[in-house]
């Protein structure tokens, strides 16, 4: 359904080009959920901006690739048409819903202004469905809420008026940047577990960006790991979690509390991601790399196909994935 292809994108500063996605692929099909993993600055949001067209700000610039959105390119299409696939059949959840909602709008009214613009609807038929949304996305007492602002309703409960927002034209693609991130762990999980339900009702495809491998594992089909604006590795979940074939994931998981692997000890990766004007050459993971060599000072490696499903950018892939 979405195909991402060779993906480019860079911000100019005044200090130099940031190199921000430096070709990345990577496709989801309808119904299924990508999940996009990655430290901050590792390109997984400003990709998701490009594939939303809201990478104005600050100066990005798509310099290479395609976004297919069923077979067509979003980043060749008019503007017009473009902007009407983004608004029904692509919607995007971000972090922050304090500052994604609008502060002075009570929430039903943001909800059923989707319907007004969107679906020509009366403003009470519009309200009506707003309260149908709330409900569906759990907010205890929709009908006596639905007049109430952002801030009179927990960080929870916002988040769940975002997915309420963007499920409200039922679009065949979500996207969301770090949808949890903001939430105590407790509402993380019940959110996360909302979203998950909720797209496996509505059949549509999620794209799940996350810094935490921790949610994902439970709602995600495949995991793509991004490393300086690149796939470092892409792989169905269980396959990714039972056999890493990159170090970066392997690092990544090692980093993470696990039951079943009790004594072993908790290492964080060691040191910093890279800056992104500043790209070490070969692969970009070489200096945190506890298994580099002096191949990969110089050699950016392809992505290896590890099997039919699975792809790895290590030089050394069938080490790791047999380590
Ligand atoms: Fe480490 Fe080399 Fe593989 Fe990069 S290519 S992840 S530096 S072993
Ligand atoms: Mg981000």
């Amino acid at each position: 359904m979405l195909d991402v292809r060779d993906l480019r994108v860079e911000f100019r500063t005044r200090d130099g080009v940031a190199r921000a996605v430096n070709g990345v692929s990577w496709a989801v099909d309808a119904g299924e959920t990508l999940a996009v993993l990655g430290e901050s600055g590792s390109g997984k949001s400003v990709t998701a901006q490009a594939v939303m067209g809201i990478l104005d700000v600050p100066p990005g610039r798509i310099t290479g690739g395609e976004v297919l959105f069923k077979g067509r390119d979003l980043l060749r299409m008019k503007e017009d048409e473009r902007r009407r696939i983004r608004g029904a059949e692509m919607a995007m959840i971000f972090q922050d819903a304090l500052s994604s909602l609008n502060p002075v709008v009570p929430v039903g009214d943001q909800l059923g202004e989707m319907f007004v613009v969107h679906r020509g609807m009366s403003r009470k038929d519009a309200r009506a469905r707003a309260v149908e949304l709330m409900d569906r996305v759990r907010i205890p007492a929709a009908r006596q809420r639905v007049g109430d602002y952002p801030h009179q309703f927990s960080g929870g409960m916002r988040q769940r008026i975002m997915i309420a927002m963007a499920l409200a034209l039922e679009p065949a693609l979500i996207i969301a940047d770090e949808p949890t991130t903001a939430l105590d762990v407790t509402v993380q999980a019940q959110v996360m577990d909302l979203l998950a339900e909720l797209r496996r009702e509505y059949r549509m495809g999620l794209v799940l960006i996350t810094h935490d491998l921790g949610v994902v594992a439970d709602v995600a089909d495949r995991i793509a790991v991004m490393y300086a604006g690149r796939i470092v590795e892409s792989a169905p979940v269980h396959d990714l979690y039972r056999a890493p074939a990159h170090p970066y994931t392997r690092g990544l998981l090692d980093s993470i509390p696990r039951l079943d692997r009790k004594g072993h000890a908790l290492h964080a990766i060691k040191g910093l991601p890279p800056n992104l004007m500043d790209i070490p050459p070969g692969c970009a993971f070489h200096p945190r790399c506890p298994a580099a060599r002096d191949v990969c000072r110089t050699d950016v490696p392809p992505p290896h196909p590890v099997d039919e499903h699975r792809g790895s950018a290590c030089h050394f892939w069938r080490e790791c994935l047999h380590d």
